[in-house]
């Protein structure tokens, strides 16, 4: 009967893995076609200083308007384009683009998310000073997103690249930070300026499932941040009430649906020439 049963499984679950192969297949396909039929854009998300609610950064988040699929995420591209080698020519144009857009805002400073495999090429250091070098942004006004890997904390490759990074003057932030894999006692000696926690980590704040725990969670948070001290940015503030409790706690920077999504660079330009009239939760400075 066992037998059976896992025959019928293989069966049910076999259209499905087809089709996801082929989906795997046509996206990377298509991917290497992507950049020089100019299909990709930045969108940018504003992120906030808490007590002044006046953006000070903005993360690049890259989109991928497909000709037959539409928007396609990068949660789904971007693992492709690591996988077949796309991902270093694509991560070194969102860089150039991010820059160059970054030109255009007073001392508003971009964030670039980096993969785990960009993090493992020798050469990437070279990629992020020609950025600069070509666009002319200062370092100061980088800032890399890295995602909260084992290698982040422990390969040797990643820590050499880190410390030319921090060399050049940018901004080194772990990103999804208490979500992925953590080493809290290397965090002191990785040579990175501030976290992002993940949203999952603030979901139920205050009232809800876990509102309690999540209090505390980021109180902890907050004291080893300060201690350090890194910057500290909250992601996926959704709600009124959440944006209040960290207001409440004083934690200092915060991105999220609720504050902003991501924008045009057209609306994000608008954003900072018409302060800050547009949030969706009408947040009030908190001091
Ligand atoms: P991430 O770096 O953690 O970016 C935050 C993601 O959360 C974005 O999704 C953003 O739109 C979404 N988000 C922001 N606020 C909220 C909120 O309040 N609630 C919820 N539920 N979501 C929120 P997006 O744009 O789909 O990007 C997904 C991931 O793809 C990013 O996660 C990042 O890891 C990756 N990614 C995006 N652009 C790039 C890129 O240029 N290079 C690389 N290597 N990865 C990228
Ligand atoms: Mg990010
Ligand atoms: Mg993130
Ligand atoms: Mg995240």
């Amino acid at each position: 009967a066992v037998k059976r049963a896992g025959r019928r499984q293989v069966r049910r679950y076999q259209p499905q893995q087809d089709a996801a192969t082929e989906r795997f297949q046509v996206l990377a396909r298509d991917l290497s076609l992507a950049l020089s039929r100019r299909e990709l854009s930045l969108h940018y998300q504003p992120v906030f200083c808490l007590r002044e609610m006046r953006p000070v950064k903005a993360e690049a988040l890259l989109r991928w308007r497909h000709p037959e699929l539409g928007m396609v995420s990068p949660g789904e591209f971007i693992p492709v384009a690591e996988r077949v080698g796309l991902i270093a020519p694509i991560g070194a144009w969102v860089l150039r683009a991010a820059c160059r857009e970054a030109l255009r805002w007073d001392d508003v400073t971009v964030s670039v998310n980096v993969s785990a495999v960009q993090l493992l090429q020798a050469e990437f250091p070279q990629v992020v000073r020609s950025a600069l070098k070509d666009t002319g942004l200062s370092a100061q006004r980088l800032e890399l997103e890295l995602t909260e890997t084992a290698a982040l904390y422990e390969d040797d490759r990643a820590a050499r690249v880190l410390h030319e990074l921090r060399l050049l003057g940018v901004g080194l932030s772990i990103d999804d930070f208490g979500s992925g894999y953590s080493n809290l006692s290397r965090l002191r000696a990785l040579p990175i300026t501030g976290v992002k926690l993940d949203r999952s980590c603030i979901e139920g704040l205050p009232d809800g499932p876990g509102g309690a725990f999540a209090r505390a969670l980021l109180e902890a948070v907050m004291g080893l941040t300060r201690y350090l001290p890194l910057d500290l940015t909250v992601e996926g503030i959704e709600s009124a009430a959440q944006l209040a409790t960290l207001q409440e706690l004083d934690c200092p920077l915060g991105q999220g649906h609720g504050l902003s999504r991501p924008l045009t660079d057209t609306e994000f330009l608008a954003l900072l020439r018409g302060g800050s009239g547009t949030l969706p939760l009408h947040g009030q400075p908190a001091h």
